[in-house]
């Protein structure tokens, strides 16, 4: 998208959406009319903006939004509320313990938010029953992370991307999901056209028609085609033996396992052909600057993790990580997924990386927060969590920002479970949704442009979200209104902030708390600079060390953060995806479109947007179409053992024979019959605890009306 000039009053933002985290100068105008133009001075965009982000001034009027507090459908004041979710809460405790309760959040959060949160659960409620539903888009990439490098950090940088000769692209449609970071690549590519793309993806894409290779791999089988690279650079003497030797452990259990995966085995596991195989494994062993870019292809799945690790395992082996153009690179979903990573808002992890299973890393936050208790174990991941829901062991349950019932897998399961649960809260910021339809008690939130905070984007910078719009209604920030139900739980001072830069301030102060040499990512440099600097901060990429440290690049020179300070060779096993049952013949895939977010709560607002993609379809093979009796555009039934929809037939070779293809946008709010989570196994990595929603089995018939 071309670069729009912005007006002189412009306030500098970030964009609501994906996780590259593009600069925008948002403009309100008399007339409520608001206009987006892409930040030239933002490093992440410099000034470019895909069509989801250059349509964000469309999608902030104030239709369809929840504007006053309610409880059981009829308007109330705040204090009754916030005193109905306090006493909820509070009871509820009292009488089942603290892991009763649960709180489910969202990337869309800012950080302030998840900080405020992640506080009052794990600290004064003393539960880790948060999570968040960025753990459907990255959390297999934060458990690769910590079991190769020891903390969920990501080693490398968009230069890294614009600077290599080699991107490798796994399971990602870039072109559509991170359009801004694919525009750099490309530009890169165009001013230098010997940079190679291969794109590792069972479907055809926008992104695979820019690749030099498209490996159209069997789905699931990823593993199987890294642990083959693996040993083919291992046998090409490509072994960076200095750097193996002084800063990693366990290579030799990782090259032991990749014995006998030959080209040829690696072919029939993939269903690749073996010129491709080799073709690859060429490419990577040739080109010392390669990055490995991995997405939602590979966090979504049963062997997430693994994917990840094997992926890891190449960089490691051949040194190429932390230095210029080099690395394994995850890129994150949602506009703050990293940004709760930080202050640990995933069930497993305490705030600033540090461990709830490490009782010394427990101490720290607890004495910090002078808290009256730590939870001291992980808590219910988000599949688990609404299955405790649904089962009776969570009774009080609080979402905020997210539909869960449109957007976890077994969804019919979930919305099932949100009926069940005996106090249900909701936060958001529009008035319907499959969620807000069960909630006891509504809480109007403020929208992106309405409220203050940071976002941390997919190559760890920190930027700033302003707002320049008013309050709408009786909307309140996420971090007040949980600051505020805290203070009527009793935990008064330690959640009295006068606004967000000060909840920003305790932050950066705790990540510093480790005081710690061998945990050199923190932020602590930018904490105690007062609000006038918060207000102005520029994008700026951790760590941020007090000081004025310098920051250097990740594992270059090792300094890895397991225990022994090595980077940790991970043995991945392939596993073969299990035989479909005879009913259900199909592999169903689900994803994204282009111009499309999440459950479309935003992007639906939006005349532009909804018409690239106007209703729910299914990819299908001419073949597959052809022997069910389908035509283009015929309706079809797309069915699993846990319900059916039904969607558009697409027609088209993008998919391979036996696999389908459903966007994951449409509710059946938005189109009858048309929620496709519904069909979607709640199966899960059994590391990271990331649901497979790219991998559930299916049938298809066309569907006659009535
Ligand atoms: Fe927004 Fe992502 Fe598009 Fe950038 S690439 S404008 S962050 S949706």
């Amino acid at each position: 998208m071309a670069t729009v000039p912005a007006a002189a009053n412009a306030v500098a933002t970030t964009c609501a959406y994906c996780g590259v985290g593009c600069g925008v100068l948002a403009t309100a105008h008399r007339d409520g009319t608001v206009s987006i133009a892409g930040d030239p001075t933002h490093p992440s965009n410099f000034g470019r903006l895909c069509s989801k982000g250059s349509a964000l001034g469309e999608t902030v009027g104030l239709e369809d939004r929840l504007l006053h507090p309610e409880i059981g459908g009829r308007r109330v004041s705040w204090d009754a509320a916030l005193d109905a979710v306090a006493d909820a809460f509070g009871r509820t405790v009292a009488e089942h313990g603290p892991d009763s309760v649960a709180l489910y959040v969202s990337g869309q959060l800012l950080t302030e938010d998840y900080y405020v949160a992640n506080k009052l659960m794990k600290g004064f409620i003393g539960t880790a029953n948060i999570d968040t539903n960025s753990r459907l888009c990255m959390a297999s990439s934060v458990a690769g992370h910590r079991r190769a490098f020891g903390t969920d950090t990501v080693p490398g940088t968009y230069e890294d991307l614009e600077a290599a000769d080699l991107l490798v692209l796994v399971g990602s449609n870039m072109a559509w999901c991170h359009p801004v970071i694919f525009q750099r690549i490309a530009a890169a590519k165009a001013a230098r056209p010997e940079v190679r793309i291969v794109v590792v993806d069972p479907r055809a894409t926008a992104t695979t028609v820019a690749a030099d290779l498209h490996l159209k791999l069997k789905p699931d089988t990823d593993v199987a085609l890294f642990t083959g690279l693996l040993k083919h650079l291992a046998d090409a003497a490509l072994t960076d033996t200095g750097y193996v030797e002084a800063h990693t452990e366990g290579w030799h259990a990782a090259l032991a396992n990749v014995a006998g995966w030959t080209v040829d085995r690696v072919a029939e596991e993939t269903g690749l052909a073996p010129s491709d195989v080799a073709a690859f494994f060429a490419m990577v062993a040739a080109t010392e600057r390669t990055v490995t870019v991995y997405s939602q292809g590979v966090n979504q799945s049963a062997c997430g993790t693994d994917k990840v690790n094997a992926i890891i395992n190449t960089h490691l082996l051949t040194g190429r990580i932390g230095r210029v153009g080099t690395g394994p690179f995850s890129i994150t979903g949602q506009p703050n997924a990293m940004g709760g990573r930080e202050v640990g808002g995933l069930a497993n992890m305490l705030a600033c990386h540090m461990d709830i299973e490490d009782a010394a890393h427990r101490r720290i936050v607890k004495s910090f927060w002078n808290a009256p208790v730590i939870a001291d174990k992980a808590g219910l991941k988000a599949v688990e969590l609404f299955d405790a829901v649904h089962d009776g062991r969570i009774k009080a349950l609080w979402v905020m920002a997210t539909n869960p019932a449109d957007s976890l897998p077994d969804a019919g399961r979930v919305e099932e479970a949100l009926k069940r649960v005996p106090f249900l809260a909701v936060s958001d910021v529009v008035a319907a949704t499959d969620t807000l339809r069960h909630a006891h008690v509504k809480l109007p939130a403020a929208g992106w442009g309405e409220k203050d905070g940071t976002v941390t984007n997919s190559e760890r910078r920190i930027s700033r979200q302003r707002a320049f719009l008013p309050l709408p209604g009786e909307a309140r920030p996420d971090w007040q209104i949980v600051a505020d139900v805290a203070q009527r739980m009793g935990f008064g001072e330690a959640f009295a902030w006068s606004g967000p830069h000060e909840v920003f301030d305790e932050y950066a102060r705790l990540s510093g708390a480790q005081n710690d040499d061998s945990r050199d990512f923190d932020i602590s440099g930018l904490a105690g600079k007062g609000e006038a600097a918060y207000a102005d901060m520029a994008p700026v990429q951790w760590p941020v060390r007090a000081g004025g440290a310098p920051a250097t690049r990740f594992f270059a020179k090792g300094g890895f953060y397991t225990p022994s300070r090595r980077g940790r060779f991970v043995v991945t096993v392939p596993q073969t995806p299990a035989a479909k049952p005879r009913r259900f013949p199909f592999t169903l895939n689900t994803g994204r479109v282009r111009d499309h977010w999440h459950t479309m709560t935003r992007t639906g607002r939006s005349q532009r947007l909804s018409a690239h993609m106007g209703e729910p379809f299914v990819e299908i093979h001419p073949s597959d179409a052809a022997a069910h009796g389908i035509g283009a555009a015929d309706l079809v039934a797309v069915s699993s053992p846990r319900g059916a929809v039904v969607v558009r037939a697409l027609v088209t070779d993008r998919v391979d024979e036996g696999a389908l293809f459903v966007p994951m946008h449409w509710t059946d709010q938005t189109s009858a019959n048309a929620r496709v989570d519904r069909l979607v196994e709640a199966k899960v990595d059994p590391v990271s605890g990331q649901p497979a929603l790219k991998f559930s089995v299916a049938r298809v018939e066309r569907f006659e009306a009535g």
